[in-house]
């Protein structure tokens, strides 16, 4: 195979589906962080896989383009050179700027986890890891836009999917055709087309948020740290959300504003005009303005804590957004795309080496239940948190006192960032872990 979806003159009269022009171990559609790593995990276990993208790289997506040393524990899990020397930007922590103050922390230092966290372009970083998930074994086909699920009659599993190939527009240029394999998982970030085709829906009562960015010129592209600012103001009160500055090291900064999107009044926010007001508000500290601005602002939502369910059903695995896993106390999301990934790989993994079909569903009925295990406290301590957000008083509060206080924002740090050991090696930690057990996991 060349990479690029192969061109399969017809469909042949009466066919259920369309001609069937590869089966494997398992299909994964989507080559984001999510997609990727998990072709990778299970290319190294010696599976057959496809990873079927509808765009090809480099192509962009919209995002902070910021790692935590949570993600850059996945990159070093890949094998993938993340030195500075291999293009990445190191930093070291964060700034969080708000209520007057300026508060330097850095990432905490822990067993688990690298202390420097990275940046690095979406366009260049989804094409590294899916390139290493292809050297790990797994084929890559480009521009291959997945149309659906191929359902088998009898046992209601997913046991394929159709696709067709597009263009650099994303129209259609060539016929249908049919992939089959054992297992499928839906990478497909946030809308999730296959998980709604087998109809799975987004869970309502799950928080979402909504972020915009753009790259901003400026000879201030460096910086050994990802700078927050807590304190962005509509209508007369502190939104919950909050802007980042990241340093791009190419001549420009990625500046973006994220917000939860459960608050009424957000459905009223011109996030164009909210960003052009906060780089105004904040110009004599940072002089950056929309006027050098290096691409129009972008924006895509956020699907957080678990905000589609159930992550298996009928031979189709969730990762990433299409199982709505971003982090809900700060709206990291590669991290989790990337972790997921590697968990569900794992599970697919064991599950096809059972014997009887009774023993891979039991095998594969454990991924979920592993999400909840790893995730499950966590992130219902992060709905707690947003709810608490959504109350201007509890934000006046944190940016006002809050921030006053660098020990609460250290455990901040590790509690958001999602950083402790575990076992706990200090009170901290040990905080953290007890709270993420005691939150119901769901
Ligand atoms: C403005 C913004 C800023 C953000 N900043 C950060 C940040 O700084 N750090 C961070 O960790 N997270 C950030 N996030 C979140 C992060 O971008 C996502 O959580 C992450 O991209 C999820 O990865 P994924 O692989 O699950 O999905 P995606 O990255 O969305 O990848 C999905 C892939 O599936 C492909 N696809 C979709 N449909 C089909 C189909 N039918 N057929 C074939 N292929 C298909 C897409 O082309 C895409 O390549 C941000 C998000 C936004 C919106």
């Amino acid at each position: 195979m060349d990479g690029s979806a192969p061109a399969v003159s017809a469909v042949a009269p009466g066919e259920s589906s369309p001609p069937v022009v590869d089966e494997v171990d398992v299909i994964v559609v989507g080559a984001g962080p999510a997609g990727s790593t998990t072709a990778f995990h299970l290319a190294q276990a010696g599976l057959d896989v496809l990873l079927l993208e509808k765009t090809a790289f480099p192509r962009e997506k919209v995002c902070g383009d910021g790692l935590t040393p949570r993600a850059v524990r996945q990159l070093v899990a890949m094998g993938i050179d993340v030195s500075e020397s291999a293009g990445w930007l190191p930093n070291r922590g964060v700034r969080i700027m708000g209520g007057g103050h300026a508060l330097e922390l850095d990432w905490p230092r822990l067993a688990s986890f690298p202390d420097f966290g990275l940046v690095r372009r979406r366009a260049e970083f989804d094409e590294i890891v899916a390139r290493r998930a292809e050297s790990a074994g797994a084929r890559l086909v480009q521009r291959c836009n997945v149309t659906g699920p191929i359902i088998d009659d009898r046992t209601k599993h997913i046991v394929g999917v159709t696709a067709r190939s597009v263009d650099e527009k994303g129209r259609p240029n060539g016929d249908s055709v049919s992939y089959r394999s054992r297992l499928v998982v839906a990478a497909d970030g946030n809308s999730s087309r296959l998980s709604v085709a087998m109809g799975l829906e987004r869970r309502r009562d799950r928080p979402m948020a909504v972020a915009v960015r753009t790259y901003i010129r400026t000879p201030n592209d460096r910086d050994d740290r990802l700078e927050t600012w807590v304190e962005i103001c509509a209508g007369g009160r502190i939104l919950p959300g909050y802007g980042w500055i990241f340093p791009m090291g190419d001549g420009t900064v990625n500046v973006g504003i994220g917000m939860l999107n459960t608050d009424k009044i957000d459905s009223k926010i011109d996030y164009r005009d909210l960003m052009a007001r906060w780089l105004r508000e904040i110009h004599p500290q940072r002089g950056l303005s929309l006027d050098d601005a290096t691409e129009p602002i972008r924006g895509a939502a956020l699907p957080m804590a678990f905000n589609r369910q159930p992550h298996y059903t009928r031979g189709l695995l969730l990762v990433g957004d299409a199982g709505g896993m971003v982090n809900p106390f700060n709206g990291e999301g590669i991290a989790y795309a990337m972790e997921s990934g590697a968990l569900a790989a794992r599970v697919m993994t064991q599950a096809l080496a059972r014997q009887t079909p009774a023993q891979v569903e039991q095998a594969l009925s454990g991924y979920p239940r592993l999400l909840r295990e790893y995730y499950g406290g966590y992130y219902t301590m992060g709905r707690w948190f947003l709810r608490a957000l959504g109350d201007p008083r509890f934000m006046r509060w944190a940016v006002h006192r809050g921030l006053g206080r660098r020990r609460l924002m250290e455990l901040s740090l590790k509690m958001m960032g999602n950083l402790s050991d575990k076992p706990g090696a200090d009170a901290g930690d040990r905080l953290v872990n007890a709270l993420q057990r005691l939150a119901p996991k769901s």
